[in-house]
């Protein structure tokens, strides 16, 4: 039975510890993205899954950079991140660094090693690993465990102040070697590190590892419920651990939660992944238009709430599954619906010639710009003798199954009048050069007064062959031609990547588009949608093909159901 709002499992948590532990006005969120690439359609899920928290409750969301690693983060990344996230129509309460907490993780680092619960190894990192031991097999201790306080505590310091090689000591914490929790087997907190930070510069040359820095960070900023994904569940146990051993706490812990990534089919959604595309030159960049970051989809058009649609559609649940790419097409088409101006515009262009239309005789048709949006108005086309039409919107032989236009059939031109096909001329290849037809004076369409009622089946689109202009038409597919690119164990992921997923066209539009500028997105009409790119330039706008009209997500709707 439905009516009354059905909480995800994160909001049982949240009402619960509303009754049980914390005060309404308490609750606060973070979306904590370490700043090493571009955000992707992944991380949308977490940021509307924050985000919507945080207005449910009216808490605020702090947007916090986990910026512990200076060899793979700087600052291209952090500003991306935010563009990124402003274009979803989210605002941060506080902008936060865990670079900002440096001096106090120093200070409870220190005092960890004052309770003993944290030493320094000097052993070389493969030592250190090969000590570890396995799933099945206990750890061995470091022979640097019982190093005595005072000595831990000076060269912390003197790593602190640079005195020792990269790799030589490591700060660990002194836990458990035989916990059946790899993570608990004295995880490494602090490593040496000689590389500039992007905002604390040359400040420190140790630098804190993820789980250190996180729980603490969410501690700091008094995050109530810290969400992530389900490969952080294991961390959990080492998360509780380290806010235990702070000093007195003032304030109560943080929750880690996690969640099931989204996953969604003919992609992959890893930074890692995603950066080794960009570097490999498979693609233009992080934003190539048919990478699935959120810089690549809005370059392609896709509209930010088709993204957030697509994400709240797949769920918060437990469960990792696999989304269908269409689901997130549909969602486009959608929006786009609403709001994208129709234009005409023609891919493929063959010469129409309306031989019974006078020779000079011009004139102003009107066209509605969006009939799901009548106040997107109407604008004028003008018409005369020669057009262009798609050349797949013509069939030399009469079939009863053509709807378009052949010798002897009637097709409406869109926003214009009814013509028939007659004649036509090739070349010495035979392709076809000129197609002659006449007009229905009386069969003109529009919102015009003298609007014709006569009906004809087919309706194709076209522009005027002087006034249409030049554009180029970057043509995209699927950047993967299999399902699921990064799960094959024989082969690496961008053996998948479909060599036909861009192609670029020189086509011809109709003439108020000139003034079409970046970001604007247009439906070419019985086309799909398109993206006017930033490369555009005065005398050449690019287009950026966004997604087809037709849906195929329908007949994928059941497997969805089937799924969730
Ligand atoms: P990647 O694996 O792509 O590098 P990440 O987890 O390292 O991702 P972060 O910048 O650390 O990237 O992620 C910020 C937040 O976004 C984290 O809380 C993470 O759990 C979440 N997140 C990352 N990928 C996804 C995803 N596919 N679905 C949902 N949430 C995600
Ligand atoms: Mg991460």
């Amino acid at each position: 039975m439905k009516g009354k709002e059905q909480l995800n499992f994160i909001e049982q948590i949240i009402e619960n510890d509303l009754k049980n532990e914390h005060n309404k006005d308490e609750l606060c969120f973070r979306f904590p993205p370490e700043p090493n690439g571009f955000l992707h359609i992944g991380h949308v899920k977490a940021i509307s899954l924050n985000f919507s928290l945080g207005k449910k409750y009216n808490a605020p969301v702090n947007l916090r950079f986990d910026d512990t690693n200076p060899v793979k983060e700087n600052y291209e990344y952090v500003s991306a991140i935010k563009k990124d996230i402003l274009w979803l129509g989210y605002k941060w309460k506080n902008e936060c660094f865990a670079s900002d907490y440096f001096e106090k993780l120093y200070e409870w680092a220190l005092g960890l090693i004052k309770n003993s619960k944290a030493y320094i190894d000097s052993q070389d990192s493969n030592k250190i690993a090969q000590q570890k031991g396995t799933t099945t097999l206990a750890g061995t201790n470091s022979p640097y465990r019982n190093r005595p306080i005072k000595e831990n505590l000076k060269i912390f310091q003197e790593m602190k102040e640079g005195k020792h090689p990269e790799g030589s000591h490591v700060l660990r914490a002194k836990i458990d070697m035989n916990s059946p929790n790899l993570l608990m087997r004295d995880p490494v907190l602090y490593r040496v590190l000689f590389k500039e930070h992007h905002r604390t510069k040359k400040t420190w040359c140790i630098y804190p590892l993820y789980d250190w820095a996180h729980g603490e960070s969410d501690y700091i900023e008094k995050i109530t419920h810290s969400l992530c994904t389900l490969e952080f569940k294991p961390h959990r146990e080492l998360y509780n651990w380290f806010l235990n051993e702070l000093p007195a706490l003032k304030h109560k812990k943080p929750k880690q939660i996690e969640f099931a990534r989204l996953n969604m089919s003919f992609t992959v959604t890893s930074k890692r992944k995603l950066s080794e595309l960009v570097k490999e030159n498979h693609v233009s960049g992080w934003d190539d238009p048919r990478m699935p970051t959120i810089s690549g989809l809005r370059r392609r058009g896709y509209p930010p709430e088709a993204l957030i649609n697509f994400v709240k559609k797949a769920g918060i649940s437990k469960r990792e599954n696999t989304i269908d790419f269409s689901l997130l097409e549909f969602y486009v088409r959608e929006a786009l619906n609403k709001t994208a101006p129709r234009v005409m515009a023609v891919l493929n262009p063959v010469k129409l010639i309306i031989t019974n239309y006078p020779t000079n005789k011009e004139e102003y048709l009107e066209a509605e710009n969006n009939p799901e949006n009548k106040s997107q108005g109407i604008r004028k086309i003008r018409f005369s003798k020669s057009i262009l039409i798609e050349k797949e919107d013509f069939q030399e032989a009469f079939s009863e199954k053509f709807f378009r236009l052949s010798i002897g059939k009637e097709v409406r031109l869109k926003n214009a009048y009814i013509i028939k096909a007659n004649s036509l001329k090739k070349d010495k290849s035979g392709s076809i050069t000129e197609i002659y037809c006449s007009y229905d004076p009386q069969s003109k369409s529009g919102s015009g007064t003298v609007q014709s009622k006569r009906k004809v089946k087919g309706t194709i689109h076209w522009v005027s062959e002087k006034y249409c202009f030049d554009i180029e038409v970057n043509l995209y597919d699927r950047l993967f031609n299999t399902e699921a690119p990064d799960r094959n164990k024989d082969r690496v992921f961008t053996q998948f990547i479909n060599k036909e997923s861009f192609v670029k066209i020189n086509a011809k539009a109709e003439e108020s588009l000139v003034s079409a500028k970046e970001g604007d997105i247009f439906q070419f009409q019985r086309i799909g949608y398109f993206a006017v790119d930033k490369e555009s330039r005065k005398e050449k706008i690019i287009f950026n093909k966004t997604v087809g009209l037709r849906d195929n997500w329908t007949k994928k709707k059941k497997e969805f159901k089937k799924l969730r």
